[in-house]
């Protein structure tokens, strides 16, 4: 009798954890106006702030374990493919950064996407005019060689702990037991966020059950992705880009009707994560680190602090004209050489010590006055190739970001995507495929100049993804952070470091600060905030405004004194937790 009453108390006790797991019980807070109320995490051990609490949670087990920062890294990566597909995954691409803390070295890791071989510089061409870019997105043709696997599998055998397959376990549960679909995946679904979402049969059944959208609140299985994932967790990224689900993507994106693409098995078999120098700077006492080529992240964040550095903005409110006015200005300049001079640097000559040296920037700053500049131009940096004309690729929100942070005080800072919200919408083996190749200049050339960040075979479209660190004088880590947001994360990500460092915010203020943001064009307001009042006085000073909505994802950790702080955006439905 005791004997069973003890089973049973087991049983139920299990029940109640899985079920936890499985998710039978609501998941995320009311998502009304598109935003949740986010409070400031605390820990002292450990922590993990993502873009889902079912991301964070399946992190924070492996932290527990004694996984490693990378380790729990995959776990927060493939739980998100499966409960967030609409913003990144293994069709996608990412990149990272890994503080080593018992070494103190700090790497940073390139898992972009590669145009195919058999792209050329007109692939978004028809007719000698640009193709749309609502159309470019959709079907074959944006899909690049996902990297996300590779990049995983290479800072794994640098820095992992637990073994490879156990990493996979979270994901792969949840993918068969049944999760609960998100407001934001049920929102995104129900509002069209990408045209396309249906055109093709695998996301049409997966996203329209019945033909209907697929709700916020219901509970889903997705056994195709956990097929796709005991298949890697036994092979190795090689089970990806070898065999049969290389052979399922290429044949998906040569067959997509309408819009086919040009990737081979050879592409697939020949993608190379890359190990490259992260990009620093100092600012006041902290030093900040990027990611280099092919994202302007590093040094366009890096531009837009250096050009602030000296104009004492602890001085100002946070959310007043002067301090709008300053950052929208040091935008304007640091857009301006982003536009020109950044692409990938494999490729074409992107003058990285150049563009964040600190004298070319201090004559950069004297430009910034106190009125509107109007449009910037491109400044000259030093070993510049001056003849590159602009390039323009819009971006639009989806990706995500997340922080994690072990036990050891190793830290990983981590910004994936598949582009557009559910990328170019085909569906492969239980994932999304990216559209990454959209983030290229359409155009090739203008007025006879190349256009650096036109596409070439083998190639990385240019990013603005910013995954960023800050070391303190002693070479500690103390603030990890990034977002999704298109071109404009490098403003998010600007902005929330300033929070930090110059107006003394914790890092939920901080993420939580309503935007402004400028790329060298209007001034942005975050609608529905006290940002907006600011629009007045920006306009008086020659601003142009414009007040819309701006959908950052930031998703960061500060360690303070009192030990580990996180911080969650409340535009997203993410969570930071610790221990
Ligand atoms: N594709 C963009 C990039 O690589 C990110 C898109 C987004 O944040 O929505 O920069």
């Amino acid at each position: 009798m005791k004997k069973t009453r003890i089973l049973l108390f087991t049983l139920i006790s299990f029940s109640l954890l899985t079920s936890n797991l499985s998710a039978k019980e609501a998941r995320y807070p009311e998502f009304g106006n598109g935003r949740i109320p986010q409070v400031l995490a605390k820990a002292n051990e450990y922590m993990v702030s993502s873009a889902n609490p079912y991301a964070t949670e399946a992190g924070l087990r492996i932290l527990e374990k004694g996984g490693s920062a990378i380790d729990a890294a995959i776990t927060v990566q493939l739980v998100l493919n499966l409960v967030e597909p609409e913003s990144s995954g293994i069709g996608g691409g990412a990149f990272s950064l890994y503080w080593d803390n018992e070494n103190k070295k700090l790497s940073s890791y390139d898992g972009r996407e590669k145009a195919p071989m058999l792209a050329t510089e007109k692939l978004f061409q028809e007719d000698g005019k640009n193709m749309n870019w609502w159309e470019a997105l959709a079907g074959g043709r944006a899909v690049g060689v996902p990297g996300v696997v590779a990049m995983l599998e290479k800072v794994h055998k640098q820095h992992g702990k637990l073994p490879w397959a156990d990493l996979f376990e979270d994901a792969i549960k949840l993918a068969e037991d049944g999760f609960e679909i998100s407001p934001k995946l049920g929102q995104s679904i129900l509002n069209k966020t990408n045209p396309a979402l249906g055109r093709y049969e695998e996301s049409w059944r997966y996203f329209f059950p019945n033909g209907k959208p697929l709700a916020a609140g219901t509970i889903k299985k997705n056994p195709q992705f956990a097929m796709t994932l005991r298949r890697i967790a036994l092979l190795g990224a090689k089970g990806f880009y070898k065999g049969q689900i290389a052979m399922d993507i290429v044949t998906a994106v040569n067959a997509a009707v309408d819009n086919p693409g040009l990737m081979t098995v050879a592409d697939m078999a020949n993608y190379e994560a890359v190990e490259r120098p992260p990009v620093c700077a100092n600012y006041k006492v902290y030093k900040v680190c990027g990611m280099g080529p092919p994202t302007s992240g590093g040094m366009t964040v890096i531009q837009i602090l250096k050009l602030l550095e000296d104009k004492d903005l602890a001085q100002y409110q946070p959310l007043s004209v002067e301090s709008a006015h300053l950052f929208a200005q040091a935008g304007k300049l640091a857009y301006a050489d982003r536009g020109k001079y950044m692409a990938d640097a494999d490729f074409v000559n992107v003058p990285v010590e150049g563009l964040i040296d600190e004298s070319y920037l201090k004559e950069r700053a004297k430009l910034i006055g106190e009125k509107d500049m109007g449009k910037a131009e491109a400044g000259v940096p030093p070993n510049a190739d001056a003849n590159w004309k602009q390039s323009k690729s819009p971006e639009q929100p989806s990706t995500t970001h997340f922080s994690i942070v072990d036990k050891q005080g190793n830290g990983f800072s981590m910004t994936s995507s598949i582009e557009m919200a559910f990328g170019s919408t085909v569906m492969v083996d239980g994932f999304l495929l990216n559209n990454q190749l959209t983030d290229f200049s359409f155009s090739n050339e203008k007025d006879g100049n190349k256009i650096a960040n036109r596409v070439q075979p083998g190639k990385r479209p240019r990013s603005s993804m910013s995954p960023f660190m800050v070391f303190d004088k002693d070479d500690q880590l103390v603030m990890l952070i990034g977002s999704p947001g298109g071109s404009r994360i490098i403003n998010y990500v600007a902005k929330t470091m300033l929070g930090v460092i110059e107006w003394n915010m914790d890092i939920q203020e901080a993420i939580s600060m309503p935007h402004y943001v400028n790329r060298n064009g209007t001034t942005d307001l975050e609608q529905d905030t006290d940002a907006a009042s600011l629009k007045e006085g920006l306009e008086a000073i020659g601003h142009k405004v414009s007040v819309r909505d701006l959908n950052s994802g930031l998703h960061g950790i500060v360690r303070t004194e009192a030990g580990l702080e996180g911080g969650a955006d409340p535009r997203r439905v993410g969570k930071a937790l610790g221990k």
